[in-house]
């Protein structure tokens, strides 16, 4: 394996995911679809299989041993969540069923409390379908107006106009931190500033964020941050809201069913306190375990290291793509994570997708739920290679000279 700048022993790390050792059409996987869910270390593996195996009861609800070691553990999880992203309290972690469910919660409570008819909601053009619609849905029942950040060629968001969409009438900007799509990484630092001192709220989606780069909720100064555990080497089914502690409390609940409540008469219902407040009935318990190992495993090797290998990933193969005829890159942000949109004059990405697909490679096709972003650029959908840090250089040249072969086919 070829030695990198960083201190980064991939070789080792991958003797930690058990699926990169499979084989895909007689071929070794080749992993490049980490911007749709990332792999799964056996650390976390084990978590789930011990959890199932020794330890499975529910939370919060009764005395028993079990039952009581089940809640220790997950709110300890809800610890390690909460230093991860240096909130300032562990009960501005809610956990959620990913981003999607994170940013439904915000557009029904915050929405209830906070919008009315007339008022304003910035997005970007390049956000996910999931923080597109439930703001459509808000605006359409609130008969609120949803504006949208436009974009530059290289897919920069135009902060200018960010600037000019802003007003007293601005109640939520809500923007993802990096782009899915376009691997662009958001200034979302000074977008906060910017709409704070417009007096807005700000909801980050941080989806695409989290597993790449250093997030520090108190240092962005953002309300809300929403992302999902999946993407981040955790399971499916989980993800955190991070909230601020005093907006939480002043918003309505989410959904009612048990847990969110202090007591229940037929006359009158008083919530929990938070977080419960927003975890109404049994939650993905496994999950949240598997999140914190999942966190635990990303600490080991340390964030600003994964940061720098992804980085130097990206750069190779960006070079790489770049000297074969005809590919275009969609997505040339100055500030970009790891991800490599790209499209083959003449081909539909789908046909490159499937012929590697045979060469045991799996990368993403599509609009990646980023239709409207897919009409910025009038562009069907692209090819999309995202990369986690167990890829390698060696994996990204057998890609490269697929690609080749796939073109060659294809032209
Ligand atoms: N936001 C971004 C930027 C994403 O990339 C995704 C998933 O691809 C989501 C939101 C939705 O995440 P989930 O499906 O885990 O809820």
């Amino acid at each position: 394996m070829e030695a990198t700048t960083y201190k980064l022993n991939v070789e080792e790390i991958r003797k930690d995911f058990p699926i990169l050792h499979r084989q895909v059409n007689g071929k070794p996987l080749i992993y490049f679809d980490n911007g749709a869910t990332s792999q799964k270390p056996r650390q976390v593996i084990d978590v789930i299989n011990r959890y199932y195996q020794h330890e499975n009861s529910n939370i919060h609800r009764g005395i028993h041993t079990l039952s009581q070691e089940a809640t220790d553990a997950y709110e300890k999880a809800r610890k390690t969540i909460q230093q991860f992203i240096n909130a300032q309290h562990h009960h501005e972690v809610i956990f959620t069923s990913g981003t999607t469910g994170s940013v439904n919660l915000v557009a029904s409570s915050f929405g209830k409390k906070h919008i009315q008819a007339g008022d304003e909601i910035i997005i970007s053009t390049m956000e996910h379908h999931s923080n597109i619609v439930p703001w459509q849905m808000l605006c359409e029942e609130k008969k609120a107006i949803l504006k949208v950040i436009p974009i530059n060629d290289k897919g920069e968001l135009l902060m200018e106009e960010f600037k000019r969409l802003l007003s007293p009438k601005t109640k939520l900007v809500t923007v993802t931190h990096v782009s899915n799509t376009l691997g662009t990484i958001n200034p979302v630092k000074e977008i906060i500033k910017l709409a704070k001192a417009a007096g807005a709220f700000v909801l980050i989606d941080g989806a695409q964020a989290v597993p790449h780069t250093k997030v520090d909720v108190q240092e962005l100064d953002c309300d809300f941050y929403a992302f999902s555990g999946h993407k981040m080497f955790g399971p499916t089914g989980v993800g955190i809201l991070y909230g601020k502690e005093a907006i939480l409390n002043e918003l309505p609940p989410y959904q009612g069913g048990g847990d969110m409540i202090k007591t229940v008469t037929f006359e009158k219902t008083t919530y929990n306190e938070l977080p419960h407040k927003f975890e109404a009935g049994t939650p993905n318990i496994v999950g949240g375990l598997g999140l914190a190992a999942a966190i635990d495993y990303m600490n080991k090797i340390g964030i600003t290291n994964i940061e720098a290998y992804e980085h130097e990933l990206l750069n190779y193969a960006t070079e790489k793509i770049k000297k074969i005829e005809g590919v275009r890159i969609i997505g040339e942000a100055a500030n970009k994570a790891s991800v490599l949109s790209f499209l083959v004059d003449g081909i539909h990405p789908s046909d490159i997708g499937m012929i590697i697909d045979k060469l045991g490679i799996a990368i993403r096709t599509g609009h990646h739920c980023t239709e409207p972003l897919m009409n910025r650029f009038d562009i069907p959908g692209t090819a999309r290679a995202s990369f986690a840090f167990y890829n390698t250089k060696e994996e990204i040249d057998t890609f490269i000279l697929a690609l080749e072969r796939a073109l060659k086919m294809l032209l």
